[in-house]
């Protein structure tokens, strides 16, 4: 256990019960953070809260505790029941694949699971929790009793400041394709092969609506990965969906997709291009669809990139709205924590002022209820998404 001294002054954010204690706000660390465990102590040596050591970290610790008490094992099987007692509540029936634990969300802060059917994902996303790995799988394994559990090591990672994501993907490691069921709807989570642990389960919610609305429209689905909206909508009784990505392999999952879900596809449903230029040749043409689905992957990762992801929503936004017919919907997202909902609201409208259209705001809907945000970290919640009616 290492004790990590805060400066005179620096307490009042450990004091609000934010999960994120940021290196800036030390000025000493003691003893051994080998264990993972790190002692919060403010300037003039009073223990305030509990969490793991990422020593690399800009985000130093993540705090557990605030009664002094020590994240053991016994408070993970009572944080884990807790948060299974919520998905007991909400998930839908027909449906195998859920986020089980999110987070700070979860007050688990740098630990999720998502399930798909058999098997559970459980990411370790800090160096600490990495060093609970054998408390936390054993809690998991008891508490949701999955038949097979994966984990998932990326907090180093993530500390040197690489993208986990890109070195899985790349990694020759054994891709395994695993079927689960949402709102009766099948699909297969690729692991570790996939983004994330596999699948956007945070999208569940607006699947549904799109789902409801889709009856009889053209939908097309822009950065579709795993091609899950196009699938929701041809549930719905879509006339057709079209799936654009830049990844032939994402494309050939919403292919296996649409095959076991009994939805006939042809080719021209799968274009392989950068929707930028895609959306382009779609304007030029004149093209018109009921409904566009644009959930791009995130713009900006640091606030510093917000300006030019700033540019790029509103782009691809403009687009996208050129491409509605009237009487038509657009259903676009952010995933960037950077960027507020209400700047990625502003970004939108000042999109459908170039383009010329006028959209009402039908609905806000962004991560499912199995993705909790915590009151006491707000950055939680990441994942907007505006759905827009245009007028007839
Ligand atoms: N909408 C998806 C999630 C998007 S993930 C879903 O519901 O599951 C982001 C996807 O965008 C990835 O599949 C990636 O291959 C693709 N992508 C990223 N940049 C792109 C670009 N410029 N043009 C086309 N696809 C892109």
């Amino acid at each position: 256990m290492i004790r990590l001294g805060l400066k005179p002054g620096r307490e009042a954010s450990v004091a609000r019960r934010h999960p994120w204690l940021f290196s800036g706000a030390l000025a000493s660390r003691e003893g051994d953070g080998s264990d993972g465990h790190a002692e919060i102590v403010d300037s003039r040596g009073r223990a305030l809260a509990r969490g793991s050591y990422s020593p690399e970290s800009q985000i130093v610790a993540r705090l557990w505790t605030f009664d002094g008490r020590l994240p053991d094992a016994s408070l993970f099987r009572e944080r884990f029941q807790t948060a299974r007692r919520l998905r007991q509540a909400i998930v839908p029936p027909d449906t195998t694949g859920f986020r089980a634990i999110n987070s700070e969300g979860d007050l688990c802060p740098g630990v999720v699971m998502d399930v798909y059917g058999e098997v559970a994902v459980l990411e370790l996303l800090t160096e600490g929790t990495e060093k609970w790995e054998s408390d936390l799988t054993d809690a998991a394994r008891e508490v949701f009793s999955p038949p097979k559990i994966i984990v998932r090591r990326t907090g180093a990672d993530r500390d040197a400041g690489s993208r986990p994501e890109s070195r899985i993907q790349n990694s020759k490691s054994k891709i395994e394709v695993v079927p689960f069921t949402e709102n009766g709807l099948r699909f297969f989570a690729d692991i570790p092969g996939g983004q994330k642990t596999g699948f956007f389960l945070d999208q569940r919610d607006n699947r549904i609506r799109l789902r409801a609305l889709a009856a009889g429209r053209t939908v097309l689905n822009l950065f579709s990965y795993t091609g899950a909206f196009s699938v929701a909508a041809l549930a719905g009784g879509a006339a057709r969906a079209v799936d654009v990505d830049s990844s032939e392999a994402a494309l050939d999952l919403s292919r296996q997709h649409r095959r076991a879900n009994g939805f006939p596809a042809g080719d021209c449903d799968f274009v392989r291009a950068d929707v930028f230029e895609d959306l382009r040749r779609r304007v030029e043409a004149g093209e018109t669809w009921g409904i566009v689905v644009c959930d791009p992957p995130a713009f900006a990762r640091k606030r510093g990139d917000v300006p030019r992801a700033a540019r790029g929503y509103k782009d691809i936004n403009r687009l996208a709205m050129e491409l509605v017919e009237p009487g038509g919907w657009l259903l676009t997202c952010s995933c960037s924590g950077q960027i507020s909902p209400d700047l990625f609201q502003k970004i939108v409208f000042s999109a459908s002022l170039d383009a010329g259209r006028s959209f009402s705001l039908a609905a806000r809907q962004g991560a499912g209820a199995d993705h909790p945000v915590s009151l006491d970290c707000p950055e939680g919640e990441y994942l907007k998404g505006l759905w827009l009616s245009r007028e007839i």
